[in-house]
C-alpha cells in the first residue's frame, strides 16, 4: 500500500498498451523544487510500492543535493532477459508515449535497473521531447553536437564518491596521500573511485565483486586490475595478493571503506569486524540506519548514500541543462563538496550522525519552498526547460 503524506505522492500514473504489452507506472512524489527526477526500473517484480518508496528517497536525494528537481520514479514490469532488443525498446517507446502529458514537465526520466542511454534514446523518441530523459548516449545530440547525452559511463558517480571521501578525510583526521582503502564491487561506480583515490595518492588495498576479493596490503595497481577483470571476468585473478571470499573486503584493515555493490553488505554479521574509520556509501542502502547508528557510536564516520553518490544525478541535472561533460564533472565537484561540507559540519554540531543531519536538510528544503508556494496567489507548476527557481547557485 502507498503512503500518502504531506510530501505525496502527488500523483501516480498506472499505463497499459496491449500491442507491446506495456504495463508500467509513474510515480510522482513531490514536484515542489522542480520536476520529479528519478530513474525507469524493468524487472518482472517492480510494484507501485516499491516505486513510491523510491521516488521519496529520490525527493530527499535531490533536495540534499541541492537541485532544482522534485522525487519521482518509474517501473515497468517485464521480463528484460526474454524480451529481444527490439521489443524492449518498444515498450520503452510505448511507455513514453502514454505518459507524455506528464513527461517532462512533472516528470524527467533516467536509467535505473535494467535500462541504460539505449533506453533513454528509445524514450525520448517516443516521448517526442528531447529533455524527458537523462542519461542518453554521449552522439544523440538536440542540435548538431550541442546538449548531448551524458551517460552513466562517463563515471559521474565513482567521481562523485572520491570528493565526499577528500572531504570526509579532513573530519575524520585521514591524510589521504597513503591511506589504506577497501572497494566492494568492482563495476561502474567501485572502478571510477579506485582511478581517483588511486591518482590521488590513496592506496586502495582491497577489491571484491561477485567472483572474490583480492587484497595486498602494499597496494593494487589500478590499470593491471582492469585489464584482469576484463580478461578474466574476477579481480579475484588479479596477482600478487591473497585472494579472500568476497564478504572479507569490510574486514580489511583498512582507513576507509566503499561499499559500492549490494544493499546491506555490513550487517549485524560483520559490523564488529569493520576497522575502518571512514565509510563512504557509494550503493543505495549498504546499510541500515540501525547499523550507521551502531558505527557512528563505535566512532566510525559514514558518509550516507543519497551524499556520497549523488554524483549521477548531478550528472543528470547538468545534461538537462545541456551542459558539456567538462562543465558536468566541474558541477558534480563543486556541489559534492559544499554538501558533503555542510552536512558533515552540521552533523558534528549536532553531535547526530550524518544521514540525520542530512535528512533534516532535506526536508528543511522541501519544506520551504512547499510554504513558498503555498504563500503565492496562484500554484505554479514545476519549471521544466525554464531556469529553475529553485536552483541554488553553482
Ligand atoms: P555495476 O553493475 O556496474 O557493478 C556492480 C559490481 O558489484 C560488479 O563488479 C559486481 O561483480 C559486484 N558485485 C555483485 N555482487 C557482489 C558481491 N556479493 N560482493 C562484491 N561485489 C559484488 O553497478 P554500479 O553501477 O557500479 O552500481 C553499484 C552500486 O551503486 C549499486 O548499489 C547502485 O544502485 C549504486 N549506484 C550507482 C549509480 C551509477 O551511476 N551507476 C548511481 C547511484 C548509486
Amino acid at each position: 500500500m502507498v503512503q500518502f503524506d504531506e510530501f505525496g505522492p502527488e500523483k501516480i500514473l498506472e499505463v497499459h498498451d496491449h500491442k507491446t504489452g506495456m504495463h508500467g507506472f509513474v510515480v510522482i512524489d513531490n514536484t515542489t523544487l522542480g520536476p520529479a527526477k528519478g530513474g525507469i526500473r524493468m524487472t518482472p517484480s517492480v510494484t507501485i510500492d516499491e516505486v513510491a518508496k523510491l521516488a521519496r528517497t529520490m525527493t530527499w536525494k535531490n533536495s540534499v543535493a541541492g537541485l532544482p528537481f522534485g522525487g519521482g520514479k518509474a517501473g515497468i514490469i517485464a521480463d528484460d532477459r526474454k524480451l529481444t532488443k527490439e521489443q524492449k525498446l518498444g515498450i520503452i517507446g510505448s511507455f513514453a508515449k502514454a505518459i507524455k502529458a506528464v513527461c517532462p514537465k512533472y516528470y524527467v526520466a533516467g536509467p535505473d535497473m535494467n535500462t541504460g542511454e539505449e533506453e533513454m534514446k528509445a524514450f525520448v523518441e517516443g516521448n517526442g521531447n528531447f529533455r524527458s530523459a537523462t542519461g542518453k548516449p554521449a552522439n544523440l545530440c538536440e542540435y548538431p553536437g550541442e546538449r548531448c547525452g551524458i551517460p552513466h559511463e562517463f563515471g559521474s558517480t565513482g567521481f562523485g564518491v572520491f570528493h565526499s571521501i577528500m572531504v570526509a578525510c579532513k573530519f575524520a583526521k585521514i591524510k589521504p596521500g597513503g591511506a589504506s582503502v577497501a572497494i566492494e564491487g568492482f563495476g561502474n561506480v567501485g572502478t571510477f573511485a579506485m582511478k581517483h583515490l588511486t591518482e590521488k595518492g590513496f592506496k586502495v588495498v582491497g577489491v571484491s565483486d561477485s567472483g572474490g576479493c583480492i587484497y595486498n596490503p602494499e597496494g593494487l595497481d589500478y590499470s593491471r586490475l582492469m585489464e584482469v577483470k576484463q580478461r578474466e571476468g574476477t579481480v579475484a585473478k588479479y596477482q600478487p595478493g591473497e585472494v579472500l571470499p568476497s564478504g572479507k573486503v569490510f574486514e580489511l584493515p583498512v582507513d576507509i571503506l566503499v561499499p559500492a555493490a549490494i544493499p546491506n553488505s555490513i550487517n549485524e554479521g560483520n559490523i564488529d569486524n569493520v576497522k575502518a574509520r571512514l565509510i563512504a556509501e557509494a550503493a543505495n542502502i549498504p546499510m541500515t540506519p540501525e547499523i550507521e547508528q551502531k558505527l557512528h557510536e563505535k566512532g566510525v564516520l559514514v558518509i550516507p548514500d543519497f551524499v556520497a553518490n549523488a554524483g549521477g544525478v548531478i550528472s543528470s541535472y547538468a545534461e538537462y541543462r545541456g551542459k558539456n561533460p567538462q562543465d558536468m564533472f566541474y558541477l558534480v565537484e563543486k556541489k559534492i563538496v559544499r554538501n558533503t561540507r555542510k552536512i558533515l559540519r552540521h552533523a558534528r554540531k549536532a553531535g547526530v550522525k550524518p544521514r540525520d543531519a542530512a535528512m533534516e536538510m532535506a526536508i528543511a528544503r522541501v519544506r520551504k519552498a512547499m510554504a513558498k508556494k503555498a504563500a503565492k496567489p496562484a500554484a505554479a507548476a514545476p519549471a521544466a526547460e525554464t531556469k529553475p527557481e529553485n536552483q541554488e547557485p553553482v
